[in-house]
């Protein structure tokens, strides 16, 4: 695989994730590097399996999704279920590409990954 749609699709990735990072308003400097490490191992995943490329939004997005549920908590709240507890967005496909947030309880599809800020209004 040419070097270049990896990189491209890596670079897409992360500025997706890193958008709906900002507009749940948790784009601190250590998730920032969150990140970063998730982009660094899915290159690695990438290297291994070069038909995976157009999954990595998909799979960066749940890897920063579970390094922060360690960390700082659940991510993204769901924006839809507001009667109940809040509960994370999960992302499907899990492996596929053109990934979207999806709220499980309500079976809404949310946004697509990148688009939050545009259903959180910001
Ligand atoms: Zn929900």
């Amino acid at each position: 695989m040419e070097l270049n749609r990896l990189e491209q699709a890596l670079h897409s990735a992360r500025a997706l994730v890193m958008a709906d990072l900002v507009a749940g308003d948790v784009a601190e400097a250590a998730i920032v590097s969150l990140v970063e490490d998730a982009v660094t191992h899915r290159r690695w995943w990438v290297e291994q399996w070069p038909e995976g490329v157009s999954f990595v939004t998909g799979l960066i997005a749940q890897d920063v999704q579970d390094a922060l549920l360690e960390r700082y908590g659940r991510w993204p709240l769901c924006p839809v279920c507001t009667e109940e507890g809040p509960h994370a967005l999960d992302v499907e496909p899990e492996l596929g590409p053109d990934p979207h947030w999806v709220c499980t309880k309500a079976t809404v599809s949310v946004a697509p990954v990148g688009a939050l800020a545009e259903v959180l209004g910001r």
